[in-house]
């Protein structure tokens, strides 16, 4: 990584300092149940000799312990699930008495669809078919978080800039063409809805462009662990014929922890996107924590190739190294 990269990370790191109230407080809680009062989680943010940012233990961490959950700031469910997985935390639904209808969307609680109010109010105000159809035939996911973003940011609920402070995939041009045809069907549904053009100001074509280069490599595909036992059944029939996942959320914290295809942490999601950092391994104090972005049951060609089309580069973690 380039002096320039570590200049930028340094200021970002310091935007990162300085928010660090905001950033933990929608992110992070800590669920130790010895202590009743909460313990900051066991890591820091820090640059590395060669990845940018990454995140360390500031103690030592016991295989399989919790090191810290995280809320997303950004969820989305998958198209296919919109009417069985709740609209703002992806908890499944069992049945539709025990959820909380409001026009096409299901909540699982009244608290979810509290807290989705703002954004959906926004949301609910424009035709969507067009849009999500065309999400949908692409197999699109990410613009759904980006219209969901958009609405929170009209609806005053978040800024223009709320992640920002994540690492942007690099674009080809062919990518950022292939991005205009979301965007101009985003734009002209809210436009449609006569959204007034004051508070769509930030809705231009190069933030489009920045948000999605941001949710690319930073998304986290969800797949619950929790559940019942004829949830177990449709996740297996699922994981042949289509899409297994119940939707993609953002986070800040897990965002920070750089890749290893020999990972010594990884986040489960039991029954909701509330995230669970667990630690794979033993880590000593001072340890780098690392999560595998895609699936460690590949070889190597094939993660090397996923990682440097996928996330932008080129892994050189020990397991690649060597060879395996
Ligand atoms: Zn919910
Ligand atoms: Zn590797």
């Amino acid at each position: 990584m380039s002096l320039v990269h570590h200049r930028r990370w340094l200021s970002r790191l310091q935007n990162l300092h300085s928010q660090k109230k905001q950033i933990l407080f929608f992110c992070t809680t800590n669920h130790n149940k010895k202590h009743t009062q909460a313990l900051p989680p066991p890591i820091r943010v820090a640059l590395t000799e060669s990845a940018g940012r990454g995140v360390f233990a500031t103690r030592r961490i016991g295989a399989g312990d919790l090191i810290h959950t995280a809320k997303p700031i950004l969820t989305h469910p998958s198209l296919s699930v919109l009417d069985t997985v709740c609209y703002f935390c992806l908890r499944k639904i069992a049945s539709s008495s025990s959820c909380f209808q409001d026009h096409t969307a299901v909540f699982c609680s009244e608290e979810c669809k509290e807290k989705s109010k703002a954004f959906y109010d926004v949301e609910r105000r424009a035709d969507w078919s067009t849009f999500d159809e065309y999400c949908r035939s692409q197999g699109l996911k990410y613009p759904l978080l980006v219209k969901r973003l958009a609405c929170m940011i009209i609806s005053g609920a978040a800024s223009a800039d709320s992640i920002e402070i994540l690492q942007p995939a690099s674009l080809s041009p062919e990518m950022i063409i292939e991005m205009e045809e979301a965007f101009t069907l985003l734009r002209s549904s809210f436009k449609n809805a006569h959204i007034l053009d004051e508070q769509m100001t930030f809705l231009n074509k190069q933030w489009y462009i920045n948000v999605l280069a941001r949710i690319r490599i930073n998304a986290f595909r969800i797949e619950l662990a929790g559940g019942s036992y004829k949830d177990l059944l449709a996740l297996a029939a699922a994981s042949v014929e289509a899409e297994a996942a119940v939707g993609n959320a953002i986070y800040m914290l897990p965002s920070f922890y750089n890749h290893d295809c020999d990972p010594n942490a990884h986040v489960v999601w039991i029954d909701s996107a509330d995230a669970r950092l667990k630690a794979l391994c033993d880590v000593e104090e001072g340890e780098e924590l690392r999560i595998c972005y895609i699936d460690t049951s590949m070889a190597r060609d094939a993660r090397q190739t996923l990682l440097a089309q996928g996330f932008g580069f080129q892994c050189s973690c020990l397991r690649c190294s060597s060879g395996e």
